[in-house]
């Protein structure tokens, strides 16, 4: 997984950042052949504004492995 630095708030210009767990039974799930899988949403967060920056899966491989990928093409 590709690492993002975000180092400015584009809505405040705040530069202190809070890397959080979104509490939800919610997730990311995908539907591959009838097997339901679901990864956790994590988000940055900025202090000065409380604005989600960004949101995102930490291990989207667990999602759809590589080695599954090739099996459907
Ligand atoms: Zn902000």
């Amino acid at each position: 997984m590709k690492e993002v630095k975000i180092e400015k708030c584009p809505f405040c210009g705040g530069e202190e950042m809070l890397e959080v767990h979104v509490c939800s039974y919610g997730g990311v799930t995908i539907n591959l052949i009838g097997k339901l899988r679901s990864v956790p949403i994590f988000a940055t967060v900025c202090r000065d504004c409380g604005s989600m920056i960004r949101t995102y899966c930490k291990n989207p491989e667990n999602l759809f492995p590589k080695k599954q990928r090739k099996e459907q093409d």
